[in-house]
């Protein structure tokens, strides 16, 4: 039977589903809710009109990672550009797990974390959150160090909780826990404190970003950024040629004018309080900290509530077990958007 040459351990595994995308209000994947302007997509169709089709993309991305490096204030050679982080997230993985070696992260956390773990034949040991959904600091050491983990993934703002790790507890995680420590900050835009300062400081920090949350999700571009030693370790792993032409060409465009994230940005951050205000004005719900591009809400009949918003062609992601089965995570849309949302939930 061929199904004797598959993997045993992956043999109850679920394929991760990103479900339908043609709904008419994506409040469900925390992407960017404005397209990039019409004067940048010309600009944009004429390089692409440009490109070299026939031969292989800089397999190092270097131009990318050198303006990259300047956006984030840091040095090009200690930035890799990935296939989106979720490819960093794999690259790290199949870098440091051999068979059988346990990685941390908290629960809930992003689901990436655990499946390219358990990809790579590693084993996802999760840390429970606390009432308020909260990171309870020095346990999380302790387990990770008693655990023995090589790996440790905490999202920083949170994805699905929105809630942030204070920067003295990243330092201390850092240095209490006794493996490489990942910091992905995906949605730093949206909160504006970042640990990259101290990549060269220790040993064993990888921070991750992204461009998907600040208006570029279409071209999948990621970071990981960490010092020379991780560096050279972690490029024995990278595919070659991982990030196209086209992005590679996409992202110079933007990150050249970087002004255009920030406004993206300051867009996304005033509508964050339009719409948590709204929401905060209904009966019964219960909103946590929003740090990022999303409010997680907690309101009974949160599965009702999201099918029923559905049929107006309005997703947001909800959840079917665990500590948020009453809980919706909203990403923040346009004000049309967020109106067309607000009418329909309650
Ligand atoms: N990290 C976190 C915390 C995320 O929420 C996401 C996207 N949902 C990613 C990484 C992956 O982003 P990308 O689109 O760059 O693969």
């Amino acid at each position: 039977m061929i199904q004797d040459i598959f993997r045993k351990d992956l043999g109850d595994f679920e394929s991760y589903s990103a479900g339908k995308t043609d709904y008419k209000v994506r409040l469900n994947a925390n992407e960017s809710f404005t397209n990039l302007d019409f004067e940048t997509r010309k600009e944009i169709g004429t390089v692409i009109e440009n490109s070299i089709y026939n031969r292989y993309p800089d397999p190092d991305a270097l131009e990318v990672c050198d303006l990259y490096a300047k956006y984030a204030n840091v040095l090009g050679i200690n930035v890799m550009a990935g296939n989106g982080s979720d490819e960093c997230i794999q690259i790290i993985a199949h870098t440091f797990l051999n068979t059988g070696d346990k990685v941390a992260m908290q629960s809930p956390d992003f689901s990436m974390y655990g499946l390219y773990t358990k990809v790579a034949g590693g084993i996802p040991i999760e840390f429970p959150l606390g009432a308020e959904l909260e990171l309870d600091v020095d346990g999380f050491i302790s387990m990770a160090n008693s655990e023995k983990v090589k790996i440790v993934f905490l999202s920083n703002p949170n994805n699905p909780t929105g809630n942030i790790i204070k920067r003295e507890d990243i330092i201390k995680i850092i240095e209490g826990c006794k493996c490489i420590v990942v910091i992905d900050e995906a949605y730093f835009e949206f909160y504006g404190e970042s640990i990259l300062d101290k990549i060269d400081f220790y040993d064993n920090l990888i921070v991750l970003r992204t461009c998907s949350k600040i208006g570029l999700a279409a071209i999948r571009l990621g970071f990981m950024i960490t010092n020379n030693v991780l560096m050279s370790e972690l490029k024995k792993v990278k595919p070659p040629y991982n990030v196209n032409s086209i992005t590679q060409s996409i992202a110079c465009v933007i990150l050249k004018k970087p002004e255009i994230i920030y406004n993206n940005v300051k867009n996304i951050l005033a509508e964050r309080v339009y719409l948590w205000e709204k929401l905060s004005c209904i009966n019964g719900i219960k909103l946590y900290k929003a740090k990022a591009n999303f409010i997680l809400v907690e309101i009974p009949n949160a599965l009702e509530i999201k099918e029923k918003l559905l049929k107006q062609s309005i997703n947001v992601r909800s959840y079917t077990s665990g500590k948020l089965l009453n809980c919706l995570r909203i990403t923040i849309g346009s004000r049309e958007e967020n109106n067309c949302l607000l009418k329909n939930i309650i």
